[in-house]
Protein backbone atom coordinates (compact mmCIF):
# COMPACT_ATOMS: atom_id res chain seq x y z
CA UNK A 1 0.00 0.00 0.00
CA UNK A 2 1.58 3.46 -0.96
CA UNK A 3 2.61 5.56 1.81
CA UNK A 4 2.16 9.58 1.41
CA UNK A 5 5.44 10.60 3.13
CA UNK A 6 6.94 14.14 3.38
CA UNK A 7 8.71 16.54 0.90
CA UNK A 8 11.67 18.34 2.42
CA UNK A 9 14.53 20.08 0.56
CA UNK A 10 13.25 19.27 -2.59
CA UNK A 11 13.60 15.48 -1.37
CA UNK A 12 10.29 12.94 -0.79
CA UNK A 13 10.74 11.74 2.47
CA UNK A 14 9.01 8.14 3.22
CA UNK A 15 10.33 7.54 6.35
CA UNK A 16 8.11 8.13 9.22
CA UNK A 17 7.60 6.64 12.72
CA UNK A 18 3.96 6.81 12.40
CA UNK A 19 1.17 6.71 9.89
CA UNK A 20 -2.44 6.19 9.31
CA UNK A 21 -4.45 5.05 6.79
CA UNK A 22 -6.08 7.07 3.91
CA UNK A 23 -9.52 5.63 2.76
CA UNK A 24 -11.12 6.11 -1.28
CA UNK A 25 -14.53 6.95 0.28
CA UNK A 26 -16.34 5.79 -2.29
CA UNK A 27 -15.12 2.12 -1.49
CA UNK A 28 -15.05 2.88 1.82
CA UNK A 29 -11.99 1.24 2.63
CA UNK A 30 -8.26 2.10 3.09
CA UNK A 31 -6.59 2.58 -0.03
CA UNK A 32 -2.99 4.06 1.22
CA UNK A 33 -1.43 5.35 4.40
CA UNK A 34 -0.30 8.85 5.18
CA UNK A 35 3.04 9.67 7.24
CA UNK A 36 2.42 11.20 10.49
CA UNK A 37 5.79 13.74 11.49
CA UNK A 38 7.30 13.64 14.61
CA UNK A 39 8.27 16.90 16.23
CA UNK A 40 11.93 16.69 15.29
CA UNK A 41 10.91 15.86 10.99
CA UNK A 42 8.75 18.94 11.48
CA UNK A 43 11.79 20.74 12.76
CA UNK A 44 13.47 19.34 9.69
CA UNK A 45 11.37 21.12 7.45
CA UNK A 46 11.43 24.36 9.03
CA UNK A 47 15.18 24.63 9.37
CA UNK A 48 14.95 23.36 5.71
CA UNK A 49 13.35 26.50 4.88
CA UNK A 50 14.97 28.65 7.00
CA UNK A 51 17.81 28.20 5.16
CA UNK A 52 16.10 28.66 1.81
CA UNK A 53 14.64 31.35 2.53
CA UNK A 54 17.78 34.46 2.43
CA UNK A 55 18.08 33.52 -1.39
CA UNK A 56 14.54 33.51 -1.98
CA UNK A 57 13.63 36.69 -0.52
CA UNK A 58 16.66 38.22 -2.64
CA UNK A 59 15.99 36.91 -5.68
CA UNK A 60 13.94 39.80 -7.70
CA UNK A 61 9.98 40.18 -7.62
CA UNK A 62 10.29 39.32 -11.74
CA UNK A 63 11.70 35.85 -11.47
CA UNK A 64 9.83 34.86 -8.19
CA UNK A 65 6.73 35.78 -10.17
CA UNK A 66 8.19 33.67 -13.07
CA UNK A 67 8.21 30.64 -11.22
CA UNK A 68 4.63 31.05 -10.76
CA UNK A 69 3.69 31.64 -14.34
CA UNK A 70 5.60 28.66 -15.04
CA UNK A 71 3.72 27.00 -12.22
CA UNK A 72 0.43 27.88 -13.52
CA UNK A 73 1.01 26.38 -16.99
CA UNK A 74 2.37 23.28 -15.24
CA UNK A 75 -0.94 22.93 -13.06
CA UNK A 76 -3.13 23.51 -16.37
CA UNK A 77 -0.72 20.68 -18.06
CA UNK A 78 -1.45 18.00 -15.17
CA UNK A 79 -4.98 19.35 -14.32
CA UNK A 80 -6.51 15.85 -15.06
CA UNK A 81 -3.88 14.19 -12.37
CA UNK A 82 -4.33 16.51 -9.40
CA UNK A 83 -8.06 16.44 -9.83
CA UNK A 84 -7.87 12.75 -9.43
CA UNK A 85 -5.98 12.21 -6.21
CA UNK A 86 -8.08 14.92 -5.09
CA UNK A 87 -11.20 12.77 -5.81
CA UNK A 88 -9.84 9.64 -4.73
CA UNK A 89 -9.07 10.64 -1.20
CA UNK A 90 -12.14 13.65 -0.96
CA UNK A 91 -15.25 11.93 -2.85
CA UNK A 92 -16.01 15.27 -5.14
CA UNK A 93 -16.21 14.42 -7.97
CA UNK A 94 -14.10 15.48 -10.74
CA UNK A 95 -15.94 18.73 -11.98
CA UNK A 96 -16.31 19.56 -8.48
CA UNK A 97 -12.31 18.65 -8.15
CA UNK A 98 -11.82 21.17 -10.93
CA UNK A 99 -13.89 24.14 -9.52
CA UNK A 100 -11.09 24.13 -6.54
CA UNK A 101 -8.67 23.66 -8.64
CA UNK A 102 -9.13 26.65 -11.07
CA UNK A 103 -9.85 29.00 -7.92
CA UNK A 104 -6.59 28.08 -6.82
CA UNK A 105 -5.02 28.38 -10.39
CA UNK A 106 -6.40 32.25 -10.00
CA UNK A 107 -4.63 32.85 -6.72
CA UNK A 108 -1.25 31.57 -8.90
CA UNK A 109 -2.33 34.13 -11.14
CA UNK A 110 -2.55 36.95 -8.78
CA UNK A 111 0.52 36.00 -7.61
CA UNK A 112 2.28 36.25 -10.95
CA UNK A 113 1.59 40.00 -10.37
CA UNK A 114 3.63 40.49 -7.97
CA UNK A 115 6.27 42.64 -8.77
CA UNK A 116 2.96 45.64 -9.62
CA UNK A 117 1.58 44.59 -5.63
CA UNK A 118 4.59 44.50 -3.97
CA UNK A 119 5.39 47.86 -5.30
CA UNK A 120 5.22 49.76 -2.51
CA UNK A 121 4.49 53.73 -1.65
CA UNK A 122 6.91 56.40 -2.53
CA UNK A 123 6.90 60.36 -1.07
CA UNK A 124 9.40 63.04 -2.61
CA UNK A 125 10.36 65.84 -0.57
CA UNK A 126 8.67 65.25 2.47
CA UNK A 127 11.25 67.60 4.12
CA UNK A 128 14.69 69.35 2.82
CA UNK A 129 16.03 66.84 0.69
CA UNK A 130 14.22 64.08 2.50
CA UNK A 131 12.31 61.24 0.57
CA UNK A 132 10.25 58.60 2.20
CA UNK A 133 8.75 55.31 1.08
CA UNK A 134 7.50 52.39 2.76
CA UNK A 135 8.08 48.66 1.14
CA UNK A 136 7.00 45.41 1.75
CA UNK A 137 9.55 43.23 2.96
CA UNK A 138 9.01 39.14 3.53
CA UNK A 139 8.62 37.62 7.42
CA UNK A 140 10.71 34.42 6.44
CA UNK A 141 9.33 30.65 7.52
CA UNK A 142 5.45 31.00 6.74
CA UNK A 143 3.55 27.61 8.10
CA UNK A 144 -0.03 26.61 6.27
CA UNK A 145 -2.57 24.34 7.87
CA UNK A 146 -5.26 23.11 5.89
CA UNK A 147 -8.15 21.05 6.07
CA UNK A 148 -9.39 18.08 3.91
CA UNK A 149 -12.21 19.89 2.26
CA UNK A 150 -10.00 21.32 -0.28
CA UNK A 151 -6.66 19.89 -0.78
CA UNK A 152 -5.80 21.74 -3.51
CA UNK A 153 -7.19 25.30 -3.46
CA UNK A 154 -7.06 26.46 0.16
CA UNK A 155 -3.04 25.25 0.23
CA UNK A 156 -3.20 27.85 -2.91
CA UNK A 157 -5.16 30.38 -0.88
CA UNK A 158 -1.52 30.31 0.89
CA UNK A 159 1.83 29.61 -0.30
CA UNK A 160 1.78 31.08 -4.05
CA UNK A 161 1.16 34.69 -2.58
CA UNK A 162 3.37 34.16 0.60
CA UNK A 163 6.11 32.59 -1.99
CA UNK A 164 5.30 35.37 -4.55
CA UNK A 165 6.14 38.03 -1.13
CA UNK A 166 9.65 36.70 -0.67
CA UNK A 167 9.15 33.90 2.23
CA UNK A 168 10.03 30.29 2.33
CA UNK A 169 6.62 28.12 3.47
CA UNK A 170 6.20 24.50 5.10
CA UNK A 171 2.78 23.37 4.75
CA UNK A 172 0.66 20.87 6.63
CA UNK A 173 -2.28 19.41 4.69
CA UNK A 174 -4.81 17.17 5.92
CA UNK A 175 -4.04 13.86 7.26
CA UNK A 176 -7.19 12.72 5.40
CA UNK A 177 -6.76 13.48 1.50
CA UNK A 178 -2.41 13.83 1.43
CA UNK A 179 -2.39 13.17 -2.54
CA UNK A 180 -2.75 16.48 -4.35
CA UNK A 181 -0.50 18.54 -1.74
CA UNK A 182 2.59 16.65 -2.78
CA UNK A 183 1.86 16.78 -6.70
CA UNK A 184 1.82 20.66 -5.85
CA UNK A 185 5.28 20.49 -4.10
CA UNK A 186 6.64 18.36 -6.95
CA UNK A 187 5.12 20.94 -9.63
CA UNK A 188 6.61 24.43 -7.98
CA UNK A 189 10.11 22.47 -7.94
CA UNK A 190 9.32 21.57 -11.69
CA UNK A 191 8.53 25.06 -12.08
CA UNK A 192 11.84 26.46 -11.22
CA UNK A 193 11.42 27.07 -7.76
CA UNK A 194 14.64 26.66 -5.48
CA UNK A 195 14.77 23.23 -3.00
CA UNK A 196 13.66 23.83 0.53
CA UNK A 197 11.49 27.01 -0.02
CA UNK A 198 8.35 24.61 -0.17
CA UNK A 199 8.03 22.06 2.00
CA UNK A 200 5.29 19.24 2.59
CA UNK A 201 4.94 17.63 6.17
CA UNK A 202 2.15 15.29 6.48
CA UNK A 203 0.94 14.89 9.93
CA UNK A 204 -1.82 15.52 13.02
CA UNK A 205 -1.85 17.36 16.10
CA UNK A 206 1.96 16.27 16.96
CA UNK A 207 2.87 17.94 13.53
CA UNK A 208 0.70 21.48 14.03
CA UNK A 209 2.05 21.35 17.48
CA UNK A 210 5.92 21.40 16.69
CA UNK A 211 5.12 24.32 13.94
CA UNK A 212 3.07 26.49 17.04
CA UNK A 213 6.07 25.81 19.25
CA UNK A 214 9.06 26.45 16.40
CA UNK A 215 10.57 29.84 16.69
CA UNK A 216 11.50 29.73 13.16
CA UNK A 217 8.08 29.76 11.92
CA UNK A 218 6.81 33.77 12.21
CA UNK A 219 3.09 33.18 10.84
CA UNK A 220 0.79 30.60 10.63
CA UNK A 221 -2.19 30.34 8.34
CA UNK A 222 -4.88 27.97 9.03
CA UNK A 223 -8.44 27.24 7.92
CA UNK A 224 -10.67 24.35 9.62
CA UNK A 225 -13.25 23.75 11.92
CA UNK A 226 -13.39 26.93 14.61
CA UNK A 227 -12.16 24.32 17.81
CA UNK A 228 -8.94 24.37 16.27
CA UNK A 229 -8.76 27.70 14.96
CA UNK A 230 -9.22 29.22 17.73
CA UNK A 231 -6.47 26.59 19.73
CA UNK A 232 -4.31 27.91 16.58
CA UNK A 233 -4.94 31.79 17.20
CA UNK A 234 -4.62 31.46 20.99
CA UNK A 235 -1.27 29.37 20.72
CA UNK A 236 0.52 30.77 17.60
CA UNK A 237 0.00 34.26 19.59
CA UNK A 238 0.95 32.96 22.17
CA UNK A 239 4.27 31.93 20.78
CA UNK A 240 4.98 35.44 19.28
CA UNK A 241 3.73 34.53 15.51
CA UNK A 242 1.32 36.10 13.30
CA UNK A 243 -1.94 34.33 13.08
CA UNK A 244 -4.88 34.18 10.56
CA UNK A 245 -7.08 31.21 11.45
CA UNK A 246 -10.10 30.81 9.24
CA UNK A 247 -13.02 28.57 11.11
CA UNK A 248 -16.54 26.98 10.55
CA UNK A 249 -19.15 28.23 8.99
CA UNK A 250 -23.51 27.97 9.04
CA UNK A 251 -24.31 29.84 5.78
CA UNK A 252 -27.74 31.37 5.80
CA UNK A 253 -29.68 32.12 2.46
CA UNK A 254 -32.78 34.32 2.89
CA UNK A 255 -35.60 34.21 0.34
CA UNK A 256 -37.22 37.51 0.18
CA UNK A 257 -41.35 36.93 -1.44
CA UNK A 258 -40.33 38.65 -4.50
CA UNK A 259 -37.68 36.21 -5.19
CA UNK A 260 -37.19 34.47 -8.37
CA UNK A 261 -37.42 30.98 -7.25
CA UNK A 262 -36.60 28.95 -9.84
CA UNK A 263 -32.74 30.33 -10.28
CA UNK A 264 -33.30 30.75 -6.46
CA UNK A 265 -34.10 26.46 -6.22
CA UNK A 266 -31.39 26.14 -8.89
CA UNK A 267 -28.70 28.23 -6.99
CA UNK A 268 -29.72 26.52 -3.46
CA UNK A 269 -29.73 23.05 -4.68
CA UNK A 270 -25.81 23.15 -6.07
CA UNK A 271 -24.73 25.97 -2.38
CA UNK A 272 -26.48 23.19 -0.52
CA UNK A 273 -25.81 19.58 -1.60
CA UNK A 274 -22.20 19.97 -3.59
CA UNK A 275 -19.46 18.97 -2.45
CA UNK A 276 -22.00 16.51 -0.48
CA UNK A 277 -21.94 19.87 1.86
CA UNK A 278 -18.45 19.83 2.68
CA UNK A 279 -17.90 23.20 2.02
CA UNK A 280 -17.04 26.11 4.17
CA UNK A 281 -19.82 28.26 2.51
CA UNK A 282 -21.90 25.94 2.04
CA UNK A 283 -25.70 26.97 2.28
CA UNK A 284 -27.16 25.45 5.32
CA UNK A 285 -30.04 27.34 6.22
CA UNK A 286 -32.95 28.91 4.20
CA UNK A 287 -34.64 31.56 5.63
CA UNK A 288 -37.76 32.13 4.31
CA UNK A 289 -39.85 35.27 4.85
CA UNK A 290 -43.50 34.92 4.93
CA UNK A 291 -44.85 31.25 4.69
CA UNK A 292 -46.11 31.01 1.18
CA UNK A 293 -42.95 31.30 0.17
CA UNK A 294 -41.69 28.64 2.37
CA UNK A 295 -44.13 26.33 0.93
CA UNK A 296 -43.64 26.70 -2.63
CA UNK A 297 -40.15 26.92 -1.89
CA UNK A 298 -39.68 23.69 -0.19
CA UNK A 299 -41.95 21.87 -2.13
CA UNK A 300 -39.85 23.10 -5.71
CA UNK A 301 -36.39 21.94 -3.28
CA UNK A 302 -37.98 18.38 -2.77
CA UNK A 303 -38.51 18.21 -6.55
CA UNK A 304 -34.72 19.00 -7.65
CA UNK A 305 -33.79 17.12 -4.82
CA UNK A 306 -35.12 13.91 -6.19
CA UNK A 307 -33.27 14.35 -9.32
CA UNK A 308 -29.26 14.91 -7.76
CA UNK A 309 -27.43 11.67 -8.51
CA UNK A 310 -25.27 10.21 -5.82
CA UNK A 311 -22.44 8.06 -6.59
CA UNK A 312 -18.38 7.48 -6.81
CA UNK A 313 -16.21 9.60 -8.29
CA UNK A 314 -15.64 7.38 -11.54
CA UNK A 315 -18.95 7.21 -12.32
CA UNK A 316 -20.24 9.42 -15.44
CA UNK A 317 -23.13 11.71 -14.40
CA UNK A 318 -22.60 12.20 -10.90
CA UNK A 319 -23.68 15.30 -9.08
CA UNK A 320 -22.62 14.33 -5.54
CA UNK A 321 -20.14 11.72 -4.01
CA UNK A 322 -20.03 10.47 -0.56
CA UNK A 323 -18.54 12.08 2.64
CA UNK A 324 -15.35 11.94 3.40
CA UNK A 325 -15.02 9.05 6.19
CA UNK A 326 -17.21 6.98 8.22
CA UNK A 327 -17.14 9.13 11.22
CA UNK A 328 -18.28 11.98 8.89
CA UNK A 329 -21.28 9.71 7.69
CA UNK A 330 -21.98 8.84 11.34
CA UNK A 331 -21.81 12.54 12.70
CA UNK A 332 -24.41 14.07 9.69
CA UNK A 333 -26.56 10.82 10.21
CA UNK A 334 -26.48 11.44 14.11
CA UNK A 335 -27.57 15.05 13.23
CA UNK A 336 -30.38 14.28 10.78
CA UNK A 337 -32.06 12.25 14.09
CA UNK A 338 -31.62 14.93 16.24
CA UNK A 339 -33.51 17.29 13.67
CA UNK A 340 -36.56 14.66 14.16
CA UNK A 341 -36.46 14.08 17.40
CA UNK A 342 -36.21 18.10 18.14
CA UNK A 343 -39.44 18.52 16.15
CA UNK A 344 -38.48 19.75 12.92
CA UNK A 345 -39.75 17.97 9.99
CA UNK A 346 -37.97 16.04 7.56
CA UNK A 347 -39.12 16.46 4.05
CA UNK A 348 -36.39 14.57 2.26
CA UNK A 349 -34.05 12.03 4.21
CA UNK A 350 -30.19 11.21 2.87
CA UNK A 351 -30.04 8.25 5.50
CA UNK A 352 -29.26 5.31 4.44
CA UNK A 353 -28.71 5.40 0.61
CA UNK A 354 -26.44 3.40 -0.95
CA UNK A 355 -24.80 3.78 -4.45
CA UNK A 356 -24.50 0.07 -6.61
CA UNK A 357 -21.17 -1.32 -7.13
CA UNK A 358 -20.37 1.12 -4.11
CA UNK A 359 -22.19 -0.38 -0.91
CA UNK A 360 -19.61 0.27 1.30
CA UNK A 361 -18.92 4.22 0.61
CA UNK A 362 -19.78 6.93 3.04
CA UNK A 363 -22.88 8.20 1.20
CA UNK A 364 -25.71 10.29 2.57
CA UNK A 365 -27.91 11.73 0.23
CA UNK A 366 -29.52 15.34 0.41
CA UNK A 367 -31.84 15.66 3.18
CA UNK A 368 -33.97 18.79 3.76
CA UNK A 369 -35.84 19.92 7.01
CA UNK A 370 -38.66 22.28 6.76
CA UNK A 371 -39.96 24.43 10.15
CA UNK A 372 -36.47 24.10 12.00
CA UNK A 373 -36.45 26.37 14.34
CA UNK A 374 -33.21 28.48 15.82
CA UNK A 375 -32.12 25.86 19.27
CA UNK A 376 -32.22 22.88 17.20
CA UNK A 377 -28.64 21.37 16.82
CA UNK A 378 -29.35 20.87 13.24
CA UNK A 379 -29.38 24.81 13.14
CA UNK A 380 -26.83 25.81 15.56
CA UNK A 381 -24.28 23.85 14.54
CA UNK A 382 -21.92 22.92 11.48
CA UNK A 383 -22.73 19.62 9.85
CA UNK A 384 -20.84 20.15 7.14
CA UNK A 385 -22.75 16.91 5.43
CA UNK A 386 -25.61 17.11 2.69
CA UNK A 387 -28.38 19.15 4.97
CA UNK A 388 -30.09 22.00 4.03
CA UNK A 389 -32.75 23.54 6.99
CA UNK A 390 -35.47 25.83 6.32
CA UNK A 391 -36.26 28.34 8.28
CA UNK A 392 -39.45 30.40 8.71
CA UNK A 393 -39.76 34.11 9.17
CA UNK A 394 -42.33 37.04 9.05
CA UNK A 395 -39.98 39.98 7.87
CA UNK A 396 -36.38 40.68 6.58
CA UNK A 397 -35.42 42.20 9.81
CA UNK A 398 -36.58 39.02 11.39
CA UNK A 399 -34.28 37.11 9.29
CA UNK A 400 -31.33 39.12 9.42
CA UNK A 401 -31.57 39.53 13.17
CA UNK A 402 -31.39 35.20 13.30
CA UNK A 403 -27.98 35.26 10.93
CA UNK A 404 -26.18 38.06 13.68
CA UNK A 405 -27.23 36.34 16.20
CA UNK A 406 -25.65 33.05 14.89
CA UNK A 407 -22.17 31.64 16.12
CA UNK A 408 -20.73 32.18 12.61
CA UNK A 409 -20.27 35.07 10.48
CA UNK A 410 -18.55 33.21 6.86
CA UNK A 411 -21.14 33.66 4.34
CA UNK A 412 -24.32 34.42 3.37
CA UNK A 413 -27.00 35.25 0.53
CA UNK A 414 -30.39 37.51 -0.14
CA UNK A 415 -32.35 36.46 -3.24
CA UNK A 416 -34.92 39.43 -3.84
CA UNK A 417 -35.44 41.70 -6.94
CA UNK A 418 -35.67 44.54 -4.70
CA UNK A 419 -32.41 46.87 -4.89
CA UNK A 420 -33.06 48.63 -1.65
CA UNK A 421 -33.57 45.88 0.82
CA UNK A 422 -30.33 44.19 -0.95
CA UNK A 423 -28.69 47.25 -0.23
CA UNK A 424 -30.18 47.09 3.40
CA UNK A 425 -29.30 43.39 3.59
CA UNK A 426 -24.97 43.97 2.32
CA UNK A 427 -24.97 47.52 4.46
CA UNK A 428 -26.08 45.65 7.90
CA UNK A 429 -25.94 41.90 8.34
CA UNK A 430 -22.59 40.61 10.41
CA UNK A 431 -21.33 38.47 7.82
CA UNK A 432 -17.03 38.94 6.10
CA UNK A 433 -19.05 37.90 2.81
CA UNK A 434 -22.15 38.14 1.05
CA UNK A 435 -23.97 37.58 -1.59
CA UNK A 436 -26.82 38.76 -3.66
CA UNK A 437 -28.61 36.08 -5.94
CA UNK A 438 -25.14 34.88 -5.13
CA UNK A 439 -25.15 31.36 -3.19
CA UNK A 440 -21.51 30.56 -2.59
CA UNK A 441 -19.99 34.68 -2.11
CA UNK A 442 -16.91 33.42 -2.30
CA UNK A 443 -14.59 36.36 -3.11
CA UNK A 444 -12.05 35.91 -6.47
CA UNK A 445 -8.13 35.98 -6.05
CA UNK A 446 -7.98 39.51 -6.11
CA UNK A 447 -10.89 40.13 -3.12
CA UNK A 448 -9.63 38.88 -0.12
CA UNK A 449 -11.32 36.02 1.45
CA UNK A 450 -13.06 36.04 5.26
CA UNK A 451 -15.77 35.83 7.81
CA UNK A 452 -16.13 37.48 10.76
CA UNK A 453 -17.65 36.44 14.61
CA UNK A 454 -16.20 32.50 15.14
CA UNK A 455 -15.39 32.31 11.43
CA UNK A 456 -12.09 34.26 11.17
CA UNK A 457 -9.56 34.53 14.04
CA UNK A 458 -6.98 37.39 13.40
CA UNK A 459 -7.15 40.68 11.66
CA UNK A 460 -6.00 39.81 7.80
CA UNK A 461 -8.50 37.94 5.64
CA UNK A 462 -6.84 34.80 2.75
CA UNK A 463 -5.33 35.27 -0.31
CA UNK A 464 -6.30 38.83 -2.35
CA UNK A 465 -4.82 42.32 -1.37
CA UNK A 466 -5.46 41.40 2.77
CA UNK A 467 -2.24 38.46 1.52
CA UNK A 468 0.03 41.35 0.84
CA UNK A 469 -0.25 42.59 4.40
CA UNK A 470 -0.14 39.21 6.52
CA UNK A 471 2.78 37.76 4.35
CA UNK A 472 5.59 40.72 4.84
CA UNK A 473 6.44 43.09 7.13
CA UNK A 474 6.46 46.73 6.00
CA UNK A 475 9.19 48.97 6.61
CA UNK A 476 9.26 52.89 6.35
CA UNK A 477 12.35 54.52 4.76
CA UNK A 478 13.08 58.34 5.52
CA UNK A 479 16.21 59.07 3.55
CA UNK A 480 18.24 62.63 3.01
CA UNK A 481 20.45 63.68 0.90
CA UNK A 482 21.54 66.89 1.50
CA UNK A 483 23.26 68.84 -1.37
CA UNK A 484 27.28 69.22 -0.42
CA UNK A 485 28.15 72.36 1.08
CA UNK A 486 24.97 72.65 3.05
CA UNK A 487 25.86 73.62 6.69
CA UNK A 488 23.84 71.04 9.02
CA UNK A 489 22.29 72.56 12.23
CA UNK A 490 22.24 70.58 15.41
CA UNK A 491 18.39 70.14 15.92
CA UNK A 492 16.94 69.40 19.45
CA UNK A 493 13.35 70.00 18.43
CA UNK A 494 11.93 67.00 17.63
CA UNK A 495 12.09 66.80 14.01
CA UNK A 496 9.01 68.82 12.15
CA UNK A 497 8.32 70.90 9.39
CA UNK A 498 8.53 74.22 11.11
CA UNK A 499 5.06 76.19 10.12
P1 LIG B 1 -10.07 20.28 11.16
O1 LIG B 1 -10.14 21.48 12.03
O2 LIG B 1 -10.42 18.96 11.74
O3 LIG B 1 -8.59 20.11 10.55
C1 LIG B 1 -7.92 21.19 9.95
C2 LIG B 1 -6.42 21.01 10.16
O4 LIG B 1 -6.14 21.04 11.56
C3 LIG B 1 -5.89 19.69 9.62
O5 LIG B 1 -4.67 19.91 8.97
C4 LIG B 1 -5.72 18.84 10.88
O6 LIG B 1 -4.65 17.93 10.77
C5 LIG B 1 -5.44 19.87 11.95
N1 LIG B 1 -5.94 19.46 13.26
C6 LIG B 1 -7.06 18.72 13.52
N2 LIG B 1 -7.19 18.54 14.85
C7 LIG B 1 -6.17 19.18 15.44
C8 LIG B 1 -5.77 19.36 16.80
N3 LIG B 1 -6.48 18.85 17.81
N4 LIG B 1 -4.67 20.08 17.05
C9 LIG B 1 -3.95 20.61 16.05
N5 LIG B 1 -4.27 20.46 14.74
C10 LIG B 1 -5.37 19.76 14.43
O7 LIG B 1 -10.99 20.60 9.88
P2 LIG B 1 -11.42 19.62 8.71
O8 LIG B 1 -12.42 18.63 9.23
O9 LIG B 1 -10.23 19.11 7.99
O10 LIG B 1 -12.14 20.64 7.72
C11 LIG B 1 -13.48 21.01 7.86
C12 LIG B 1 -13.62 22.29 8.65
O11 LIG B 1 -12.88 23.32 8.02
C13 LIG B 1 -15.06 22.81 8.66
O12 LIG B 1 -15.33 23.30 9.96
C14 LIG B 1 -15.06 23.92 7.64
O13 LIG B 1 -16.04 24.92 7.83
C15 LIG B 1 -13.70 24.47 7.84
N6 LIG B 1 -13.27 25.22 6.66
C16 LIG B 1 -13.27 26.58 6.76
C17 LIG B 1 -12.92 27.33 5.66
C18 LIG B 1 -12.92 28.82 5.73
O14 LIG B 1 -12.44 29.43 4.80
N7 LIG B 1 -13.40 29.44 6.78
C19 LIG B 1 -12.55 26.70 4.46
C20 LIG B 1 -12.54 25.31 4.40
C21 LIG B 1 -12.91 24.59 5.52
Amino acid sequence: MKTYGHYIGGRAIESSAQSQDVFNPALGKAVAKVALASAAEVGTAVETAHAAFPAWAATPVAKRAQVMFRFKVLLERDAKRICEAISEHHGKTIDDAMGELIRGIEVVEYACGAGEILKGEHSKNVGPAIDAWSEFQPIGVVAGITPFNFPAMVPMWMFPMALACGNAFVLKPSERDPGAALILAELLEEAGLPKGVFNVVNGGKEAVDALLAHPLVKAVSFVGSTPIAEYIHTTGIANGKRVQALGGAKNHAIVMPDADLDNAVSAMIGAAYGSAGERCMALSVAVCVGDSVADDLVARLKTAIAKIKVGAYTQDGIDMGPVVTAQSRDRIVDYIGKGVAEGAELVVDGRGITVPGFENGYFVGPTLFDKVKPGMAVYTDEIFGPVLCVVRVDTLHEGMALIDAHEFGNGTCLFTRDGEAARYFTDNIQVGMVGINVPLPVPVAYHSFGGWKRSLFGDLHIYGPDSVRFYTKRKAVTQRWPASGIEEKTQFAFPNMAR
